[in-house]
């Protein structure tokens, strides 16, 4: 491959020690002399690599210079064992690792009795957390990077195309040591993550307290609502109840817009003894008791705002991640580290994807079949407008009495797992090579996945069966998780390097998911063929797509503002908020909604507590879609399914062009949605 060369820092660099650079060049000379021209550009990439993180702590010139003598691969053939030494010793670690970790977890993952205390602790253990540092401190990081490239993610998508298998597994090895961030760096960012989880994890609001301006309570009691997940999802329900469904839904984007702006005042957030009139801001002793809560004290009780307290935390989390950049190098900034590193998506073309959901004509032709839908103008908590939903054939009874027959005990899941598998087009002998790579536990919660990291172990199903039976709910979550099941057994060992393990981001691995559990009737054999309900689906996900696009270009831009404004106060923030999300709303949404200067872009939580995780939904719905695509067009969801997982974590482009023809993008989506608008009349929604 072509020269990986680490691309120059824009931030403060970690103090340099002053002979790193007279030495690297006296190695060169010294070796190519020796070694000849064979070594080329290999050499000196390696040196300038390992310069970048050797520090005074890992050993003075005299240590450094034996050091490359002795761990420079000067030949093929010394380059070969060192890869293949990597890659088994470094699948025995997270292999074993990953495996100590889920036995101390099963306790708490799993449906076997009373959790105790210790049961907790060992839950939160992680005993990989160190392996980074103790990789720097014994030197194998350094013979990696001596070694093997170092890439940025413009190399990896120019020149990775044209890279062998075993090029790419390389580079995923260098890539494990591409950052060697301080413990107390590390500990900054887990601390302010961990404050801020904390802020929204207890942000409710008390809607029986929430009174409308004629003084009614719209909300039942004790009904308490996480912001913003719960308060959405309530705006969602609201569709259902025609009589106080519009009001309601008013009173919670009020409530939303109130948390933007922090005008909340303090006194009302978690709290049910007081009542709170949104509109007017009014807050009073409650008249009504819902809880066993105490009462707050009387001069306690006023409309003193939250004081900004939501863009504290958010600068919080900016404050400690930045003091992560400059031991960075190839990725010295949040945002590069999130788009470069984790999507491997450059951020310019995630954000061009975005806008063209976002800018897309047919978004006002949505709007307007939604429109005619409701009856009513749109308004703008429309954004999470549910509707284009079939209704159900059978009673969420009738599926569960099904279920529970089929499936008694996890053991009878179990055992039926290579017959589904061949009825979503599995061949009869992978069917069961993958059965036999999944082992069904009864789960303590709705179910999960959980993945191995060596070719030894094998995928969890932990899934939810209760005294009666399975029930539909949790065959429903099954569906999904099997799905990740078969995508950690092929990605894991049918790939043909394990340094290639995996897909290229987790949007991938949903992908799978969310299509096993869309099949989920047809696993029952209970579904029925119906034109109408891909178009509905399509629409569905259009406007989802939509909406949460929107709030990812706001998460984008508020953490490019915090860059170029690293002193700002968290009052300056949260104006900065309230303009971007006006902004991007004026731009993409006024001219469908007819209404300008709204907030509600900024209310989601994750934007304050997740360091730019937002854009990774939007980006999954295109992706989802798009394999979704490929396989209706392949006729078959197994044979493509085994095509598209052993390709393992290459970049997202790379993995999308082999397994559709085509680079990740919104297309697939957006004619879905065309063809859905031409199926789908306003007459037959009604
Ligand atoms: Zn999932």
């Amino acid at each position: 491959m072509a020269t990986g060369e680490i691309m120059g820092t824009t931030s403060i660099e970690p103090a340099r020690l002053a002979w790193l650079s007279e030495s690297t060049t006296h190695l060169e000379r010294e070796m190519t002399a020796t070694g000849g021209a064979a070594f080329g550009d290999r050499l000196s990439r390696g040196l300038r690599q390992i310069a970048a993180y050797w520090q005074a702590q890992d050993g003075d010139r005299e240590v450094f210079e034996d050091f490359v003598r002795a761990n420079f691969a000067g030949d093929q053939g010394s380059l070969d064992a060192l890869f293949d030494r990597f890659q088994r010793l470094l699948e025995q670690l997270d292999g074993h690792m990953h495996e100590i970790g889920r036995e101390f977890r099963q306790q708490a993952d799993l449906d076997l009795g009373p959790i105790l205390p210790l049961d907790e602790i060992s839950a939160g253990y992680d005993p990989g957390a160190h392996i980074a540092d103790d990789f720097f401190e014994n030197k194998l990081a350094f013979i990696v990077l001596l070694n093997f490239p170092l890439t940025t993610l413009d190399q990896r998508i120019t020149e990775g195309p044209k890279w062998t298998r075993r090029q790419w597994a390389e580079v995923r090895l260098a890539q494990r040591f591409s950052k060697r961030i301080p413990a107390a760096v590390q500990l900054g960012i887990a601390h302010a993550a961990a404050e801020a989880d904390t802020y929204i994890s207890q942000y409710n609001i008390w809607m029986h307290h929430v009174v409308s301006n004629t003084g009614e309570r719209l909300f039942p009691p004790r009904l308490r609502l996480l912001s913003h997940w719960s308060l959405r999802d309530e705006i969602k329900a609201s569709y259902e109840d025609r009589r106080n469904g519009l009001a309601k839904q008013r009173v919670i984007q009020q409530i939303m817009e109130r948390i933007i702006t922090q005008t909340i005042p303090h006194v009302v957030i978690d709290n049910p003894a007081v009542d709170w009139n949104p509109f007017t801001n009014e807050v009073s002793p409650s008249a009504v008791s819902d809880s066993e809560a105490p009462k707050t004290a009387r001069n306690a009780i006023s409309s003193e705002p939250e004081s900004d307290r939501r863009y504290a935390m958010l600068l919080k989390t900016f404050h400690a991640s930045r003091k992560a950049d400059p031991y960075s190098p190839t990725a010295p900034t949040l945002m590069a580290r999130r788009f470069d590193e984790d999507r491997e998506i450059p951020e310019a073309q995630a954000q061009a994807m975005l806008e063209r959901v976002v800018g897309a004509p047919l978004a006002a032709r949505v709007g307007n079949l939604i429109q005619e839908r409701l009856g009513r103008p749109l308004e703008p908590f429309d954004i999470w407008y549910n509707g284009f939903r079939q209704p159900s054939r059978y009673t969420e009874a009738q599926l569960d009495e099904i279920v529970s027959k089929r499936y008694p005990a996890p053991q009878s899941y179990q055992k039926d797992i290579p017959r589904l598998l061949l009825k979503l087009g599995f061949s009869a002998q992978r069917a069961q090579y993958l059965a036999d790579h999944i082992v069904v536990d009864p789960a303590r919660g709705a179910g999960h996945a959980m993945g191995a990291e060596m070719r030894t172990e094998k995928s969890h199903l932990r899934t939810r069966v209760d005294k009666t039976g399975m029930n539909y709910k949790s065959f429903n979550v099954a569906a999904h998780e099997m799905g990740h099941n078969v995508e950690q057994t092929l990605s894991l060992n049918d790939v043909d390097y394990h340094l290639l393990r995996g897909v290229p981001n987790t949007a991938f691995t949903e992908a799978f998911a969310f299509i096993f559990q869309g099949k989920d009737l047809h696993l029952l054999d209970m579904d029925v063929p119906d034109p109408q309900a891909d178009a509905l689906k399509a629409l569905n996900a259009f406007w989802g797509t939509y909406e949460i696009s929107g709030v990812a270009l706001v998460d984008m831009a508020v953490w490019h503002w915090m860059y170029a404004h690293p002193e700002a106060s968290p009052s300056e923030l949260k104006n900065a908020v309230a303009d971007i999300a006006k902004t991007i709303w004026n731009r993409y949404y006024a001219r469908v909604f007819d209404r300008q200067d709204v907030l509600l872009l900024g209310v989601y939580s994750h934007m304050i507590d997740a360091f730019l995780y937002l854009p990774d939904y939007p980006i999954g719905h295109m992706i989802a879609h798009q394999i979704e695509e490929q396989m209706k067009k392949a006729k078959s969801i197994g044979r493509e399914f085994e095509r598209m997982a052993v390709m393992g974590r290459v970049t997202p482009d790379v993995w999308m062009k082999h397994a559709t023809g085509s680079p990740v993008g919104p297309e697939a989506l957006l004619s879905a949605t065309e063809k859905a608008l031409t199926q789908v009349s306003a007459e037959v929604l009604r």
